[in-house]
């Protein structure tokens, strides 16, 4: 489903990003990205939501070049493609509720399906409790649960998840990781970044090892192959 034919990624500065990638990505895969700072994990994300553009190569999803996409395919095929980041990224004048509308708006859907949809999302991530709560009410793990929430409410192809437990503590960890489960096992394809060695080893799924803009070990079997 996403296909990386030699990419080469070099950013204005010299720094290369990605060298010679090539990489493919099946539908309803669970995929982990690890690698230290700076190995090009982010970059690879990118890639994917045709955030930057290949110096070199080409990004595929299904038969489409992400990078040849005009402004409106790239708005509609960025909707494919759930996104969760170690920050959250929620509005915070907008309760949980009003935030997950918001991102159905976005994509034209009706009252009467954000209505129906937002409670079942909230239910998914086990925070129907607090729909009407802000932001700064929750916790890191319930923010982030949020956000999950977010991304899969329009039914994406693909959830990006980008260091989604940096910031939360072992517990929170844990519950993000069995909700990226659930969702993988309902059928969405996943591509999460970590530096996490415990959630890998309890994942037990393929994971790509990063190093200096290349990928140096693709392992089916979920061995985190990182030395620190
Ligand atoms: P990671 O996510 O693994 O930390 P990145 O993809 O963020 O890695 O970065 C890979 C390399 O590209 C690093 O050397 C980084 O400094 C460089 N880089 C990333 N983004 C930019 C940018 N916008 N401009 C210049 N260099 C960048």
């Amino acid at each position: 489903m996403i296909y990386f034919d030699k990419v080469t990624k070099k950013y204005p500065n010299e720094s290369i990003a990605l060298c010679d990638v090539t990489l493919s990505v099946h539908p309803k895969e669970f995929v982990s990205v690890v690698g230290h700072s700076g190995a090009g994990k982010t970059t690879l994300l990118k890639m994917i939501l045709g955030e930057e553009r290949p110096t070199k190569g080409a990004v595929f999803f299904e038969s489409v070049k992400i990078h040849d996409l005009k402004k409106d395919d790239i708005n509609n095929y960025r909707r494919r493609v759930g996104t969760i980041f170690q920050d959250f990224r929620l509005l915070p004048h907008l309760t949980v509720f009003e935030n997950i509308a918001f991102a159905m708006q976005a994509c034209g859907r009706s009252d009467e399906e954000i209505i129906s949809d937002v409670p079942h999302v909230l239910e998914l991530v086990d925070l129907s409790k607090k729909i009407s709560s802000f932001p700064g009410e929750l916790s890191g793990g319930e923010k982030q649960r949020v956000a999950i929430a977010r991304a899969i409410v329009n039914q994406p192809d693909i959830i990006i998840a980008d260091e989604p437990t940096g910031n939360l503590d072992p517990a929170s960890t844990y519950d993000i990781v069995q909700i990226l489960k659930k969702i993988n096992d309902l059928g969405t394809t996943v591509i999460l970044t970590t530096h996490n060695k415990g959630i890998i080893d309890s994942l037990q799924r393929r994971v790509i090892t990063m190093e200096n803009g290349k990928i140096v070990q693709d392992d089916k079997d979920g061995r985190f192959s990182m030395q620190d």
